[in-house]
Parts: C-alpha cells; sequence; structure tokens
C-alpha cells in the first residue's frame, strides 16, 4: 500500500525531511511510486494528523512524524530542523487574537540560529559566505530568548 509505504518511510525519522527527501525514500521500496503520488499521500497524512507539516519560510515544507508538542532548533545556515522538549513552552499563556476572529489550536516554538556543526565550521575556514554581511554583536552565541524589552 503506498500510503503505508510513505509513512514508514517518514516514521522514526528525526531529519525533517521535505516532500523529495520522502519521496527519494518511498522509491527505494516502491520504485514505480510518482511524486505526485507521494506530494498527495503528505498531504493527506498531514490532514488527518498523523504526521505535520513544518512550515519553514524561505524554503521546502519539512514532515515530522511526531505529532505530540514539541519544539525546534531551526540552523540559519543549513537549515537542519532539531526536535527539543522544554516543558516550559508547552504551558505558554495564548495571546488573546479575539480581535483578528482566529481561533488558535496549537502551536510550536522554533528557536532560529546557529546548530553545532555551522558553528565549527564558521570558526575553523572563516570562508566569506552570502550570509557573512550580517553584523555581529558581541561575541556570544547567536541564540538568545527573544524577549520584548523596551529600551529607554
Ligand atoms: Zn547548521
Ligand atoms: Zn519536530
Amino acid at each position: 500500500m503506498q500510503r503505508r509505504a510513505v509513512f514508514e518511510a517518514l516514521a522514526g525519522r528525526e531529519d525533517h525531511p521535505t516532500a523529495d527527501q520522502v519521496y527519494d525514500a518511498v522509491k527505494a521500496s516502491l520504485p514505480a511510486i510518482s511524486r505526485t503520488t507521494v506530494y498527495r499521500i503528505l498531504d493527506a497524512l498531514v490532514q488527518n494528523g498523523l504526521i505535520l507539516k513544518v512550515c519553514h519560510p524561505g524554503s521546502a515544507a519539512r514532515f515530522d512524524p511526531k505529532v505530540h508538542r514539541h519544539h525546534h532548533l531551526v540552523c540559519l545556515s543549513c537549515e537542519r530542523i532539531v526536535d527539543i522538549q522544554a516543558e516550559s513552552l508547552n504551558h505558554l499563556s495564548l495571546p488573546d487574537v479575539s480581535g483578528h476572529g482566529f481561533h488558535i489550536e496549537d502551536y510550536h516554538v522554533h528557536f532560529r540560529g546557529t546548530c553545532a556543526r555551522c558553528a565549527r565550521k564558521q570558526k575553523i575556514g572563516r570562508r566569506p559566505s552570502r550570509a557573512a554581511g550580517r553584523p555581529r554583536a558581541g561575541s556570544g552565541p547567536t541564540m538568545r530568548n527573544p524577549r520584548d524589552k523596551k529600551r529607554g
């Protein structure tokens, strides 16, 4: 069954693959399956709540077999997504969005920054990269807890 093969290709993975990466994995066991079919099945699995679609602005959507509440560390350099559990984030007080007529069903938190591998790479060979134009503030890690502190 194609649907099962797609689900199993994703289950147990922690790398949050793109649809194309899932397709590559499924193809290994079902060479006849088409890319469109894999995309369609992924969407159906998302709609049935069996997997999550992780929206990742600026790049392809990523799929996540973990549907319980968890949070993500997103590397700005290599786009790796790492799962984290943080009990404090599971009980955030939700903003009042009634003015938007919006009903919040769920949330998860993305922390953006630099993964260990990329941080190491940046330290070793300071190659000029396209993302090198960002100003450096201090020498600390770029992952800070974003608090909206008002200045002055
Ligand atoms: Zn990285
Ligand atoms: Zn995840």
